[in-house]
């Protein structure tokens, strides 16, 4: 436990974390103040200027907020402790076998004195009985030996099992600390560093690198209107359409509440508007009919934004440029795709 959250110290930081939850209206949950004891005690440099910034543009928390801001920060720490432990056993199997192998390297030992011991015996001619004693002895050390052989074949076999059981384990934390558990789909952390490994090859390769932004429209509204398990149902209902749509070489992850990414490496902006268009006719096409009572939702709408790499510049002024034309998508009326294609063309001309 952190020595700064006990004693007078940790008593006032406690006492602003619960001033700063009742200023902004947050409901006193365990997880809600596991989030804003950080904050308040300064204990989390990321999650500080995650909460900073979203003080800054956005002022207001809701349950939603609330909910990605523990997710995001605390059950990555689950996963890692899990990580940690699948590791330190990993360690301690490994101990196992090396302790396996020291006993079998001395059982040798003995066994090659054994026969050293044999040989000085033989080469003073022993009589018949003395023979047989030596063979019987000989026997006995080998059956011995045979079976330690497989005593430790045994243990290896299981140890490489339980080996083999952990390295699973731990793939399926990898996998499920990077996947978001609504839509099954790429997290922001597999986003982020996706398009970070993206950027890197594209500086090598020279090749195009795209990026686009999509978010649904009025999303609140249908929130309010049908509430949030079947907002979740069209969440969902968008990460199939692009995930359809998109290459297998593309990334397709979920950036924020009803925000989604995908990186497309090798790809254009005319070709990643292609199918960024594709997408929007797509999600504008579908009737959807409410899961639970099959009441026609209507349709829904996306707007998104293109951004194709340009040498140098950061992954933050990438996803910006990309984040502008979306907005570009918002105020020009919705349900459209903006890109710099159009902008760079009129500048040359
Ligand atoms: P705009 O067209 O300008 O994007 O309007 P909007 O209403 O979609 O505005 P905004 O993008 O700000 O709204 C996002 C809303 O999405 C707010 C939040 O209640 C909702 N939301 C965020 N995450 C989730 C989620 O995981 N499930 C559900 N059901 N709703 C979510
Ligand atoms: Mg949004
Ligand atoms: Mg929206």
């Amino acid at each position: 436990m952190n020595g700064r959250l006990l004693g007078k110290e940790g008593r006032e930081f406690a006492q602003k974390a619960l001033e700063l939850m009742e200023q902004f209206g947050i409901p006193p949950t365990p997880e809600n103040y596991a989030v804003w004891i950080c904050f308040a005690s300064d204990t989390n440099p990321e999650l500080c200027e995650t909460l900073r910034d979203h003080i800054e543009t956005e002022r207001t928390f809701d349950d939603r907020v609330n909910a990605d801001l523990f997710e995001q920060y605390f059950q990555w720490k689950a996963i890692q402790d899990a990580i940690l432990e699948s590791g330190g056993a990993m360690c301690r199997e490994l101990g196992v076998v090396q302790q396996q192998l020291q006993d079998a390297e001395r059982d040798t030992a003995a066994y090659g004195k054994a026969l050293q011991g044999a040989a000085g015996e033989l080469s003073a001619s022993p009589d018949a009985d003395g023979m047989r004693r030596l063979v019987e002895s000989l026997v006995s050390a080998t059956a011995r030996m045979q079976r330690r052989s497989q005593d430790l074949e045994d243990k290896l076999q299981a140890t490489s099992n339980e080996v083999t059981q952990l390295r699973n384990h731990l793939e399926r934390v990898r996998q499920e600390a990077m996947t978001d558990a609504l839509t099954g789909i790429a997290n922001r952390k597999r986003f982020d560093e996706t398009l970070r490994r993206a950027r890197r090859d594209a500086d090598t390769s020279k090749k195009p690198l795209s990026l686009v932004l999509c978010d649904i429209d009025f999303f609140k509204r249908f929130n309010d209107t049908w509430g949030h398990q079947t907002g979740d149902q069209i969440i969902r209902f968008v990460a199939g359409c692009l995930t359809r749509h998109s290459k297998e070489s593309h990334v397709v992850a979920r950036y924020g509440g009803e925000e989604f990414g995908i990186v497309m490496p090798n790809t254009d902006a005319a070709a990643a508007s292609e199918i960024a268009e594709k997408i929007r006719r797509t999600v504008e096409s579908k009737k959807l009919l409410r899961k639970s009572t099959n009441e026609d939702l209507g349709n829904i709408t996306i707007s998104l934004g293109v951004a194709c790499y340009r040498d140098g510049e950061s992954i933050e002024e990438l996803i910006e440029r990309s984040d502008a034309n979306l907005y570009r998508s918002k105020t020009e009326g919705r349900n459209r795709t903006s890109n710099d294609i159009e902008d760079s063309k009129r500048s040359a001309a």
